[in-house]
């Protein structure tokens, strides 16, 4: 396995995964389930963030106690799956900075065009971690990390739900220094696109449209 690539095989993800594959889960559960793996994902994602100690006093005597450290991580949401994993994600880091990014496929050329972009500020100093439940082709992906690097973020993590070979392989070319963090794995891209076994199109499975 490359050493850029996460994949997160704790049972409970592994349970969850399962149930958000079926046809037959609906948007709601859909939804509540992707926020609970998200908060498990986020677990993944921050277990190296920079800590410091900090001297307090417990009931019984004082103590040098660890906290976060630096300015506050960046949650970076491809629109519009990505906004699937944010709440999950806030419930973990409840001081998060959240960015948005907005990607469309040209039809001709079949490159990633911006049609939305906001950031918070000070990228170069955070921890960024970009979401999106699927790595499919990997182009929007890079194309996600291109922008978040040209405005000056250099620790960029990519938390996703499924990842496509194909996807990662592209994210490895690109970018070598992301690490990508996944609930699995799947086989591969069929010719439409899609990860298979997957679970479909995610954005129309959380905001239940077709
Ligand atoms: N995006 C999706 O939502 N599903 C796929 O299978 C591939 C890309």
């Amino acid at each position: 396995m490359p050493d850029h690539l996460t994949i997160v095989d704790h049972p409970l993800v592994q349970h969850k995964l399962t149930l958000m594959r079926e046809t037959t889960t609906p948007s709601n559960t859909f939804r509540q389930l992707l926020r609970e793996i998200s908060q498990l994902l986020a677990f993944e994602v921050t277990r190296d963030l920079p800590t410091t100690t900090r001297r307090i006093e417990t009931p019984l005597c004082e103590m040098q106690a660890p906290v976060l450290v630096g300015r506050k991580p960046a949650l970076v949401s491809i629109l519009r799956a990505g906004n699937g994993l944010l709440d999950g994600m806030l419930d973990v880091l409840p001081s998060a900075r959240v960015g948005f990014v907005g990607l469309y496929r040209d039809e001709e050329t079949l490159e990633p065009v911006q049609y939305y972009l906001k950031l918070p500020n000070h990228l170069e100093d955070r921890t960024v971690i970009v979401v999106d439940p699927m790595i499919a082709t990997g182009h929007s992906s890079a194309a996600a990390v291109d922008l978040l690097k040209a405005q000056g973020a250099k620790n960029i993590r990519f938390v996703c739900l499924l990842a496509a070979p194909e996807g990662i392989a592209h994210m490895r070319e690109k970018h070598a220094d992301v690490e990508i963090i996944t609930a699995a794995l799947d086989d591969h891209l069929n010719d439409r696109g899609y990860i298979v076994p997957g679970l479909g199109d995610a954005g129309d499975r959380i905001f239940g449209t077709k």
